[in-house]
């Protein structure tokens, strides 16, 4: 059985030649990325091909991004170490480790159970505790923590979500995919008062957000 160690030399590659390469400079996330066993989040048959530079299915018909927009996407919400952050779509939970490991609190939201319950066996195994892992429909945030210092999300929908602007801290960041459902633009929304300050980040893909503000 696969462990810790194993794909060491497969995850430095995979942060020099898909992260840092491509103009991730945060020393913090690309140590974090360099740590986290990513294999370790995938089925046992997908093992060897969990760091390469595309996802890989989870099952449920639910995918692990892709390295590099995990890294992205995490960049973006500028972390520190001291934010409380929520994650809608919780999938293998690869996302919410490296979450866990930049900020103080991840609170992470699943709509099926299976991958909810799935990721949290793994991330007991490499000891991630200061996560909350709840099964809902996460288009509508998780109002009882609010307000975050940032949300992301990591399944694409029609429109910003409402709850989830409102459920910002000042000076708070929303990275969320929004478009098509085929493709997207990823976005991130910063919240100044209410005003509500949006960056185009590039395009991407991802699966739907489904769910009241949703699909
Ligand atoms: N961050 C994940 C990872 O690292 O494995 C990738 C997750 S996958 C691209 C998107 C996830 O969002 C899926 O597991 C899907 O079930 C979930 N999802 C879709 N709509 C949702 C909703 N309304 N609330 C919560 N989760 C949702």
């Amino acid at each position: 059985m696969p462990d810790f160690n194993d794909y060491a030399v497969a995850r430095r590659r995979m942060v020099q030649e898909q992260i840092a390469a491509r103009g991730i400079r945060d020393p913090r996330l690309l140590q974090v990325m360099q740590e986290i066993p990513r294999h370790l989040f995938v089925d046992e048959a997908l093992m060897s091909q969990a760091y390469n530079d595309h996802p890989l299915s989870i099952g449920e018909g639910q995918t692990i991004s892709q390295p590099y927009m995990v890294a992205l996407m995490t960049d973006a919400l500028g972390l520190t170490g001291r934010e409380k952050v929520l994650e809608i779509g919780t999938g293998s939970g690869y996302q919410t480790a490296i979450l866990a490991r930049l900020c103080d609190w991840v609170y992470s939201v699943e709509r099926i159970l299976e991958l909810s319950r799935r990721a949290q066996r793994v991330l007991e195994k490499i000891k991630i505790f200061n996560v909350n892992l709840v099964v809902g429909d996460g288009s509508k945030g998780w109002p009882a923590e609010a307000p975050y210092d940032a949300i992301i999300v990591t399944a694409g929908g029609p429109s910003l979500p409402r709850p989830l602007l409102e459920q910002l801290a000042e000076g708070g960041r929303l990275v969320v995919p929004v478009g098509g459902r085929s493709l997207q633009t990823l976005y991130r929304v910063t919240r100044r008062g209410n005003q509500y300050v949006e960056e185009d980040l590039g395009g991407c893909r991802f699966v739907d957000l489904v769910g009241e503000y949703g699909w």
